[in-house]
């Protein structure tokens, strides 16, 4: 049987994390991280401010474009896909702060790649679980109930609270097709709170969208886990994986639910996608890492295992890449 088909994620109240060797970290934890290690002075030194390239996208070709397979990173985890005609973002936040309140919490070091005014016509959102930095409530109300919205199982309810009424909330392995493009709910080792007393009431998700003839995986956020070789294998072949590598270190807090740079190159190889665009790095400072570590790890490790460089595609902010299964036909840089 399929991980978690028989609903071995869902408890009473949740859900929960069901693969072997998951090691749930809890509040206790993240005191010691977010508390005790920074008044011992555990936390490494990291850089007020960093100079990452960045594409200027005024959003002309991704208005005009029906045709091709894109990928536009707009930052952090938001994508802006473009499969089959459809326009289709990924945990899309353009706010100044993942945080519950705008004054306050981990702000933007790069403004969004593509502003929301030069967008093209959004038709969908898929959201991959409840954390700020996933799920904007000012971003969302901005897009309104023009797209649907793809959430996993518990997420209608905020929506609703934001007046949001056109979603589906789809379980890990749900399947959905809208005019022919398939949306795929697959299992994350993850988990999911906004306040104190919400941790794992909803569930956290990754998802694949399968077109005519191609496909992506958008991982979410997720530790390493056996779903990357099942979600492979069932949706495969996959042209393109979209990875996390930032937020990963200490890793002894951040591994049960966000994989190192080194672990992401594994999930790519495990899912057997073509091309790697790696997300959630770059934009918010979550962990303890300098936020242009990841994309260095990450170089490092495809040099150790000797890959081929070309199927991974590191993208600045703002940066589009078009996609052909077998080969990159071109970019806009
Ligand atoms: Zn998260
Ligand atoms: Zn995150």
């Amino acid at each position: 049987m399929t991980i978690a088909q028989d609903k071995s994620h869902h408890t009473d109240d949740g859900f929960k994390n069901p693969f072997p060797g998951f090691e749930e970290k809890g509040f206790a934890d993240f005191i010691q991280w977010s508390l005790i290690d920074r008044i011992k002075g555990k936390k490494p030194d990291k850089p007020d401010s960093y100079d990452f390239p960045f594409t200027e996208n005024d959003g002309l070709y991704l208005r005009e474009n029906s045709k091709e397979f894109t990928v536009t990173w707009i930052g952090h985890s938001t994508l802006l896909i473009q499969i089959d005609g459809f326009n289709i973002l990924t945990d899309p936040i353009w706010s100044d702060r993942c945080s519950p309140v705008q004054f306050a919490g981990p702000k933007r070091h790069v403004k969004p790649g593509v502003r929301l005014e030069d967008l093209p016509k959004i038709d969908a959102i898929i959201i991959s679980h409840n954390h700020y930095d996933h799920l904007d409530r000012l971003t969302l109300e901005y897009f309104g109930n023009d797209p649907m919205y793809f959430v996993p199982l518990g997420i209608g309810e905020f929506l609703e609270d934001i007046d949001l009424t056109n979603y589906e909330e789809l379980d890990w392995w749900d399947e959905l097709t809208l005019n022919g493009l398939k949306f795929a709910c697959v299992p994350a080792q993850h988990f999911s709170n906004r306040g104190l007393s919400d941790r794992n009431k909803t569930l956290w998700s990754g998802w694949v969208l399968k077109g005519d003839t191609q496909t992506i995986y958008f991982a979410g956020d997720t530790g390493y886990f056996p779903g990357f070789a099942e979600i492979g294998e069932k949706y495969g072949p996959i042209t393109v994986a979209a990875i996390p590598i930032g937020a990963y270190i200490p890793r002894w807090f951040m591994s049960p639910v966000h994989v190192s740079p080194q672990e992401a190159v594994q999930a790519f190889l495990d899912v057997k996608a073509e091309y790697f665009v790696p997300i959630h790095w770059g934009t918010f400072e979550l962990a303890d890492e300098p936020l242009d570590n990841p994309p260095i790890v990450l170089n490092q490790e495809i040099e150790r295992l000797e890959l081929n460089k070309d199927k991974f595609f590191i993208l600045e902010h703002g940066q589009t890449k078009i996609f052909e299964s077998e080969k990159v036909l071109t970019s806009i840089e």
